[in-house]
């Protein structure tokens, strides 16, 4: 495991060190642990697989694919904190030959250039898109129907949902001008966002972080009396673990079919079907490292309706796969299709944003981070903005650390016990992000 370079905190004196329980070593879980070790606070964090990263893990095997995460997007708020830590590591960039091999899956034909409208509605300033009002009958009024449904579609790689013009407008169209921004925002850990886990494991391990793997948490009742709580699960397993019907919000369901093929020439780098949701890209394109000599490692995202089947988003995948991998079939060396379901983050329907979603602070000094909680940001970045909100609630709670000054609050304006830190947002956290 690379080790980053780190040294411990120093802890404001006279105070009893504060302790600090994370249940949960994925992205979410080990931000908070880290932000909390940085602020001088003793740690310990609970993960119940063997290994740390949760969905950002990415397998150790010869093909190295990604549970969840690829792209590592340098406009969010993660950015630039990994880099100031030096956690993101080495990037592999698109060579310029396979940028040109990008194809848009238009009007049953590949195209190499988007629909004019499409480009139309990017220009739109994001505060143009209403919230209260679903994406398809707001583009649709402004660049016309078949516009706003290739948008819709394009969108879906930052969504991985089957219908994205059912959702709020701006939620999607924040989403869509981060996806088809030039210069890409999408940068590529090389080795995968395992890579990133790895580093940030050691420097949680290098503050003192006392992490214990294999540890499935059931009762946090246990470990409330020591300090502040920091439940970074899924919200599914947080609504689980703290019996608490209401944590729910809605996500996305999508077929993912990997395919390793050996090389040949010509083959695209990524495809994206505006005449449906779906998404085809070969990560090795970009990275190498990711699959044996001679081959190339691809993923199909569809994302499935909940009246479709795992075969059904298979199908699309292939159908895909048949238009820009000419011969692909005769060619696989390995594959495998697993469906992520609830697994893919946030999904805010029209009349709701980030702040409808279940608060950060749950009162008695427990505090929920994972990416379908109310925290902006795209994807993964909302787990990162609730971890670091909710290690600055629980800290500012216990009050008399050193290093808090980093950490200001991002008031959520919910839940039973709201504390809304000193009301300034942290530099890295944009309030008004749908
Ligand atoms: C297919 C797919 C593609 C994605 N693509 C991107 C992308 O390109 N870019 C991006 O930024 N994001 C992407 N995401 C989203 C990103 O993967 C997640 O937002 C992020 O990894 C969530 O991290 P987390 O720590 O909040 O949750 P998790 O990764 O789910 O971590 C929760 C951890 O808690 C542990 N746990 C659960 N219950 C308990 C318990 N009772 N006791 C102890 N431990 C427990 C779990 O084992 C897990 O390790 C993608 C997701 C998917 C599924």
């Amino acid at each position: 495991m690379a080790r980053a370079h780190a040294t411990r905190a120093p802890h404001s004196s006279g105070r009893p060190q504060p302790h600090i329980t994370v249940v949960g070593g994925g992205f979410a879980g080990l931000t908070a642990a880290i932000t909390a070790a940085e602020a001088g606070a003793s740690v310990t964090l609970y993960e119940s697989h063997h290994t740390l990263g949760g969905r950002a893990r990415t397998a150790d095997e010869e093909y190295r694919t990604n549970e969840g995460p690829h792209a590592l997007y340098n406009g969010g708020p993660h950015w630039t904190w990994l880099k100031q830590r030096g956690l993101i590591g080495d990037l592999a960039p698109i060579p310029p030959i396979e940028g040109t091999r990008l194809r848009l899956h238009h009007r049953g034909v590949l195209r190499r250039t988007p629909p004019l409208a499409m480009l139309r509605l990017l220009r739109r300033a994001p505060e143009q898109a209403p919230i209260d009002v679903d994406f398809a009958t707001w583009a649709g009024a402004q660049v016309g129907e078949e516009g706003a449904r290739a948008a819709a579609h394009y969108s879906a790689v930052a969504l991985f949902h089957h219908d994205p013009g059912s959702l709020s407008a701006r939620f999607v169209h924040t989403r869509l001008r981060r996806a088809a921004k030039f210069p890409p925002e999408a940068h590529y850990p090389v080795g995968g966002w395992g890579s990133v886990i790895d580093r940030m494991a050691a420097m949680a391990w290098n503050l003192g972080v006392r992490v214990e793997t294999l540890a499935r948490v059931d009762d946090i009742t246990e470990f409330t009396d020591r300090g502040p709580v920091v439940v970074a699960t899924s919200l599914d397993a947080a609504r689980r673990l703290l019996q608490d019907d209401t944590l729910r919000w809605e996500s996305g369901r999508t077929a993912l079919v990997d395919v390793a093929l050996r090389t040949r020439r010509g083959d695209l780098f990524a495809l994206s079907d505006l005449d449906a949701t779906g998404w085809v890209e070969r990560f090795t394109a970009q990275d190498r490292t990711l699959a044996p000599a001679g081959e190339q490692l691809i993923q199909a995202q569809i994302p499935i309706g909940p009246e479709e089947s795992k075969a059904d988003g298979v199908a699309r995948a292939e159908h895909l796969l048949d238009l820009g991998f000419r011969d692909w079939r005769e060619r696989v060396t390995w594959r495998r299709a697993a469906v992520a379901n609830g697994r893919t983050g946030a999904l805010d329907r029209p009349g709701t944003t980030w702040r409808d979603r279940p608060a950060v602070n749950r009162g008695d000094g427990v505090y929920l981070a994972g990416d379908q909680v109310a925290a902006p940001g795209l994807l993964s970045e909302v787990s990162f903005n609730s971890a670091i909100e909710a290690v600055t609630l629980a800290l500012t709670a216990e009050s008399g650390l050193s290093g808090m000054s980093g950490l200001s609050g991002m008031s959520d304006g919910k839940g039973a016990a709201g504390r809304p830190g000193d009301g300034k947002p942290a530099p890295w956290i944009d309030l008004k992000s749908a």
